[in-house]
């Protein structure tokens, strides 16, 4: 079983990233797994290597014309349990830092839901998408990354400290 926590991120390979517009530290908020950096736990141990430079698709993936594909990322992620068995959702989960969108090497993992377990079974990068939605992947050959298992409940409320996390950091706080 794996541990999932909502942090701040004091460092970051692209400076730029956790600075203000007056070069001041802000610390931008991402999972952490196991207590590592999401970031820096995808590029240890994924064939994924760039991506600690990457950013959370979660408060970062923006579409200047409308928000939808922020809306979208938060909504895919959100875990949602079926009474007819595990549910799969596929999920952009890091972005580039110099595009935050569903283009430049987005990392996309498979999450799968249980009654009681989050999984993310295989991790990939978008090759395709539709009305702000990745709909095609190019999953990790092999699969060689560990599986993590979350428990549901420490699930949710990673995804519910994150989210707040988010919202207080976008209101400059
Ligand atoms: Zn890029």
């Amino acid at each position: 079983m794996n541990v999932i926590s909502a942090i701040l991120l004091n460092e970051h390979p692209v400076k730029g990233c956790i600075q203000d517009g007056n070069g001041k530290t802000k610390p931008f908020p991402i999972f952490a797994i196991d207590g590592l950096p999401l970031n820096i736990w995808i590029s240890k141990n994924t064939s994924f290597k760039d991506a600690n430079s990457s950013v959370p698709a979660h408060g970062w993936l923006y579409d200047f014309e409308n928000s939808v594909p922020l809306s979208n990322a938060w909504k895919l992620l959100k875990p949602e349990t079926s009474e007819y068995g595990a549910v799969s959702t596929v999920i952009p989960i890091l972005i580039c830092s110099d595009d935050l969108d569903l283009v430049c090497n987005v990392i996309m993992i498979e999450q799968m839901v249980t009654e009681s377990e989050v999984q993310w079974i295989r991790f990939g990068v978008a090759w395709n998408n539709m009305h702000d939605l990745v709909t095609s992947v190019v999953w990790e050959q092999p699969f060689s990354s560990p599986v993590l298992t979350f428990k549901l409940n420490d699930f949710e409320e990673a995804y519910n400290n994150l989210k707040s996390l988010d919202k207080a950091w976008n209101e400059g706080i």
